[in-house]
């Protein structure tokens, strides 16, 4: 292995960790195993052993990292300010540097899945129209009554059963690519994201009219790329370097007040646009505005003040579930409580250990299934314990697991995000 991420890392990055403990109660994968290795502590204890050269990146190190939810509980929780977001993304650099987890079928999806798919969006909109004939012609009711899937392995069976049901308008057939409204205050760039662009095409929609009706033009180019949080969380940070910088390329970052992001997962990473290419000489100036712009719709909102609704349609329970990257990656926890708070006849019921992990974390749900239905089945017990009919969450892989979670246990619980029911009030308002 000719360059190793750790050993080339800043060493006071690990030299931070004072190996006080206060981060283990808040680990969900130590609170499973009980094992050191599997805190926050012992993983950094491992990466300090990688890059003082006293250990070599083995399966069980790379089996650790990839074990690691990434859910950033530990960086919440540590006095020391240990910035666990760049360790872990470095751990897992070195992950895949030393191919230690490499075999056939893992490199194809990685090609397949982080290089192809997730790097073309036109290409990412054709398999999301793909997706949509395949589930409204009834190819996929026929096929799940037929059993075809059946003969699939338990793996491919239960990925099956939690395929997304895709939007049938992407954001661009719904938000114009310049919203105008008279007297600006503000002039912001909306990111409509992959994920969210192909499955929660309504929640950008709601988010532009948000902003308008906020006194923010809102800019949206029609085809965005990926954020680059998927790869830069999987090891291949050169991708995620690209991205970025086409995402900078295709925003007037000088010209506008903010860059807002609604997804929990892709704002966190975007706000370190900055670090990611701190080293590069053509973007680095460029990143740190970037990073200075890019706003949580809900971060924004509070900032200018938003208006209150003062209208909603009926009155309706709700819980908010924290995704763990708005609360512990952008530490961004009040600005959704005051939205939702602002509602009136929403009745805002507090969800126990709302800021734990739900096991979406990304693909955490398709690479590491036992522990994620583990953590999805806490987080039920404790939606069901508030009687609430809706959950709010920021993020969409944190919608889609709770969805799947609500569907395998027959709830006619809604699953929506916090501007969306924001959204629902103002137009009533009006
Ligand atoms: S990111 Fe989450 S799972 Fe990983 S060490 Fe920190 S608290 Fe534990
Ligand atoms: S809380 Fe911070 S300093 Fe203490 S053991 Fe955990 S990571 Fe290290």
């Amino acid at each position: 292995m000719s360059f190793s991420p750790l050993k080339n890392l800043d060493y006071s990055m690990l030299q931070q960790c004072m190996h006080c403990g206060m981060c283990l109660p808040t680990c969900p994968t130590y609170d499973a195993t009980k094992l050191e290795r599997s805190s926050p502590r012992g993983r950094i204890a491992l990466m300090r052993s990688i890059a003082d050269g006293h250990l070599e990146s083995s399966r069980l190190f790379a089996e650790e990292m990839y074990f690691c939810l990434g859910c950033l509980a530990c960086e919440t929780a540590c006095p020391a300010g240990v910035d666990y977001t760049r360790l872990f993304e470095m751990a897992r650099w070195e992950v895949e540097r030393s191919a230690k987890l490499s075999s056939a079928q893992r490199s194809f999806w990685r090609w397949a899945i982080l290089q192809t798919l997730f790097t073309r969006p036109g290409l990412l909109r054709l398999v999301g129209l793909l997706l949509l004939f395949y589930q409204k012609s009834g190819l996929q009711i026929l096929f799940r009554k037929l059993g075809l899937f059946r003969i699939l392995p338990r793996y491919w069976q239960n990925l099956e059963a939690q395929t997304p049901a895709c939007a049938s308008r992407f954001s661009h057939e719904l938000i114009p690519p310049l919203w105008k409204i008279a007297n600006p205050r503000y002039t912001v760039a909306l990111l409509t994201g992959c994920v969210q662009d192909l499955i929660f095409s309504e929640v950008n929609k709601d988010c532009a009219f948000v902003l308008a009706q906020n006194g923010c033009e809102v800019h949206t180019p029609p085809l965005q790329h990926c954020c680059g949080s998927l790869h830069a969380h999987n090891g291949d940070m050169e991708t995620a370097r690209n991205l970025a910088r086409k995402n900078i390329d295709l925003f007037p970052i000088e010209s506008i007040d903010a860059i807002i992001s609604n997804a929990a997962g892709c704002g966190s990473h975007l706000k370190h646009y900055d670090k990611l290419l701190e080293d590069d000489t053509l973007y680095a100036d460029k990143a740190r505005v970037w990073s200075a712009k890019v706003k949580d719709i809900h971060e924004w909102l509070a900032q200018i003040g938003f208006a209150k609704p003062v209208k909603s349609a009926s009155l309706k329970k709700v819980c908010y579930h924290e995704a763990c990257h708005l609360c512990h990656g952008q530490k961004i926890s009040r600005a959704p409580r005051e939205i939702l708070e602002s509602i009136p006849d929403l009745d805002l019921v507090e969800l126990p250990e709302a800021t734990w992990c739900c096991g979406s974390a990304g693909v955490y749900n398709f690479t590491q299934p036992e522990m994620s239905a583990r953590l999805l089945e806490r987080k039920m017990r404790h939606i069901q314990s508030t009687s609430a009919a809706t959950v709010a969450t920021a993020n969409p892989g944190c919608i889609l697991q709770l969805q799947h979670g609500a569907r395998q246990r027959r709830w006619p619980l809604e699953i929506t995000h916090p501007i969306s029911l924001l959204a629902d009030s103002y137009r009533l308002s009006s």
